[in-house]
């Protein structure tokens, strides 16, 4: 065989390889679902072993009864039959970090951590439901690990994938976090994680266009431009309302907020 044909049946294999993961769809030829995990798995220790104060996380001993709401919330996401992951994923693993922005985030694998200051701002539960399914879908979708391997490379993620390159680690944990914007989701992968959002919430009581409640309310207080945190990595929020209402439209669900009184129960449980 010579060099040209040699080249063509390797890239025949490669793109046999994008072709036909275990999911049947075209995500890395190079990563797998595992590789995610285990990914997320690093994210989250680092997080975890953080000593610069940076991720406060709150105690779930101490807050037994904020963590029963935002795992019942999750819990109801998650019963979506869209979702693939969910015994795979770290889903379990959701964490509040007690900080007054307003922010949330999903690492590889699914390990989800949200901040008090994003629970506390919202006026529904249907909204949180809506972000935590956006969160969701990210992990779901594998945005990050694609968004990387772009990035960075396969070498280097594989590196940190196997506990060997500290340093970029640091930096991926921040740029998940949104303190540090090296990594922003593509335009594309925020509409596709908006459209799932409406997909998992609409087989729930919540109403499915939960996400656009969070929009809805930064456009109202005229913050659609503001930066940091979530917004770092999410950009033109206030787009974004138009396009949730219509998929919610397109799939004729339930667009009414539940009582907001339980959701009040979980603001009271939080510090
Ligand atoms: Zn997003």
């Amino acid at each position: 065989m010579n060099r040209f044909k040699l080249g063509f049946v390797f890239g025949l294999f490669l793109l046999a390889l994008a072709c036909n993961n275990d999911d049947g769809e075209v995500f890395s030829p190079f990563f797998s679902w595992k590789d995610d995990v285990q990914l997320g798995h690093q994210v989250n220790d680092q997080i975890r072993n953080d000593t610069t104060g940076q991720f406060p996380i709150l105690d779930e001993d101490s807050f037994p009864e904020a963590y029963g709401h935002i795992r019942r919330i999750l819990n109801t996401v998650l019963e979506s039959s869209e979702i693939r992951y969910k015994d795979r994923f770290a889903y379990d693993s959701i964490k509040i970090i007690n900080d007054n922005v307003l922010n949330a985030f999903a690492t590889p694998g699914g390990y989800i951590y949200v901040y008090t200051g994003l629970i506390k701002y919202l006026d529904s539960e249907d909204h949180l439901a809506g972000v935590i399914g956006h969160e969701v879908a990210h992990a779901e979708r594998r945005h990050s690990i694609k968004q990387m391997e772009k990035q960075y490379g396969f070498a280097l993620i594989s590196a940190v994938i196997l506990g060997n390159d500290p340093s970029l680690l640091a930096e991926i944990v921040a740029s998940l976090a949104g303190t540090l914007g090296t990594l922003k989701f593509s335009r594309d992968n925020e509409a596709e994680s908006d459209d799932y959002s409406v997909r998992y919430l609409s087989s729930s009581d919540y109403a499915c266009n939960g996400a656009a409640g969070f929009f809805r309310k930064l456009e109202d207080e005229g913050r659609c431009n503001e930066s940091g945190e979530w917004l770092s990595t999410h950009p033109d929020p206030c787009n974004r309302v138009e396009a949730i209402d219509n998929k919610a439209g397109d799939l004729g669900c339930k667009t009414t907020d539940l009582d907001p009184g339980s959701y009040q129960d979980f603001i009271n449980s939080l510090p």
